[in-house]
């Protein structure tokens, strides 16, 4: 099956590094794959459905006020014509539509794994809208969008960013695509907690030694000592989210 993401934006070359680089950009190029499951990428530049004589996409909001708005024709024209009736769908409930926004669902690693699970790999093909300037008309967002999702609390310029956020995390849990290069099991928040410290070669640093526990071989040891290290490192790094967790 192939799992189409449409990118709905004013950038689509912001997304060009994103997908040659490492390893979320080969599976969002498709060469990543479980044999019947694999992702093809699409972008539709919002310009090209403008119906104005400049182009442009945006218009000052009624009631006054500073920045621009996206219009809502416009943007309607883009999911129709450059979604629904390019990709030979019958209609747009089809897609799952998603807009990234201050307003939506705070990204965690909880509801990273959810979408990866239920919505990269779900029913449906799937629509990011970026956003630009103040936002979208809001008539738009309330008739054509299905999940709102947001980065955290604090504005970015556009939305091209926390989609590349979202479908970076997200592909982490998309069963087969990344196999056992990123188990994402060992990671931080998996289990509430954040990583144990990791060392690599060489076995001595500006004078500091790896932990002796680590180059004598003994697994169960290791592992007992890395859960306590994941509670330490906690405590000190974040110990907001051992509140969360009693
Ligand atoms: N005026 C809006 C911010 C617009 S920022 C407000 O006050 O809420 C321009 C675009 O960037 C938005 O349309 C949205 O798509 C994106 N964006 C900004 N901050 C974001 C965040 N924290 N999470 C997700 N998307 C964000």
């Amino acid at each position: 099956m192939i799992r189409k993401i449409w990118i709905l934006t004013l950038f689509p070359e912001f997304f060009k590094p994103f997908l040659e680089c490492g390893i979320a950009g080969s599976a969002f190029r498709g060469e990543r794959s479980d044999g019947d499951f694999k992702f093809e990428m699409h972008f539709v530049n919002i310009r090209d459905y403008s119906t104005t004589k400049y182009k442009s996409v945006d218009d000052s909001p009624f009631g006054g006020g500073p920045g621009m708005v996206m219009r809502a024709d416009i943007l309607k024209e883009a999911l129709m014509k450059g979604v629904v009736e390019a990709g030979g769908y019958t209609d747009k409930n089809q897609l799952h539509v998603v807009y990234t926004s201050p307003r939506g669902t705070v990204w965690t690693n909880i509801v990273a794994r959810e979408f990866g699970i239920t919505t990269l790999a779900g029913e449906k093909d799937i629509v990011f809208i970026c956003g630009r300037y103040e936002g979208i008309d809001e008539r738009f967002l309330e008739s054509y969008v299905d999940d709102f999702y947001s980065v955290g609390d604090y504005v970015l310029t556009g939305g091209e960013i926390p989609v590349m956020a979202i479908l970076d995390s997200a592909v982490r849990f998309v069963p087969g695509i990344l196999g056992n290069k990123l188990s994402a099991t060992d990671d931080s928040f998996e289990d509430g907690l954040i990583e144990f410290p990791q060392y690599t070669k060489p076995r001595e640093f500006d004078g500091k030694d790896v932990p002796a526990i680590l180059l004598e071989g003994h697994h169960k040891k290791i592992g007992e000592w890395q859960k306590e290290q994941k509670i330490e490192m906690t405590k000190k790094w974040r110990p907001d989210l051992l509140k969360k967790k009693s």
